[in-house]
């Protein structure tokens, strides 16, 4: 009997994270991709609500974290995909960075021995994408350049011209990235995804990026990149490079 083909793992700093940034693969792999969130937990009973959540309209830091993980549901039916929730705490919850250790632990014992680790190069500096990659990369950094990829962080990249952080750059050495540029079809199966968040799209588009859901916009190209050579036809058969 053939193998099962690999999983691919994406670490998902956050609810939104992997369809914002990454849906040519979940579009393409479907049930073989696995979205890990890693900020999936709730604060504690009686903690102040985080300015975040506040202009998102939550009077309540648990309600908003009960909602969004209502809203992944939703948009992981939308791409297939299946999920896995880490209970870390958003960085305004909590008092020190997120466990590198018990991060890196987990997404370890999720990894199978053939899978695809998917990781966010943390482009904008949000601190808890800095903080998920600081505790995957000395995990990137063992595994086979096959098993490898790093994507760009999606609407914040946009802004910086989605150039890899000098600290992936240090790490992971011989790294090259591709850009994938959604078609007009794929780009509104992505947006079908992404309203899913609601919670999380309408502050983003009140405030910081008005122009988030336009077509041929910031969403409308994703970069990642990967240290093993990349292959010829394209991974994403429903995009265009
Ligand atoms: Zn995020």
């Amino acid at each position: 009997m053939p193998a099962a083909p690999p999983t691919q793992l994406v670490v998902s700093t956050h609810f939104d994270d992997a369809v914002l940034s990454l849906s040519h693969l979940l579009q393409t792999a479907g049930p073989r991709a696995t979205v890990v969130t890693v900020c999936a937990g709730a604060p504690p009973i009686g903690q102040p609500v985080s300015e975040w959540d506040a202009d998102a309209g939550f009077a309540d830091g648990r309600e908003a974290a009960r909602l969004r993980s209502l809203e992944d549901i939703r948009a992981c039916a939308v791409t297939g995909a299946r999920r896995v929730l880490l209970r870390h705490l958003d960085e305004p919850y909590r008092a020190r960075p997120l466990a590198a250790r018990a991060v890196r632990t987990a997404i370890e014992r999720l990894l199978g021995p053939r899978d695809v680790l998917w990781m966010p190069a943390a482009i904008g500096d949000h601190p808890d994408h800095m903080d998920v990659r600081a505790a995957l990369l000395p995990l990137a950094a063992r595994l086979p350049p096959a098993r490898l990829r790093v994507y760009a962080d999606l609407p914040y990249a946009g802004r910086h011209r989605r150039r890899l952080p000098p600290a992936v750059a240090h790490a992971l050495p011989g790294l090259r990235g591709r850009d994938t540029l959604l078609s007009a079809e794929a780009f509104e199966r992505k947006l079908e995804a992404v309203r899913c968040h609601a919670s999380q799209i309408a502050p983003l588009t009140a405030t910081a990026t008005p122009e988030l859901l336009a077509a041929g916009g910031v969403l409308a190209r994703e970069r990642v990149w990967r240290r093993s050579p990349w292959q010829i036809p394209a991974e994403a058969s429903s995009c265009r490079e």
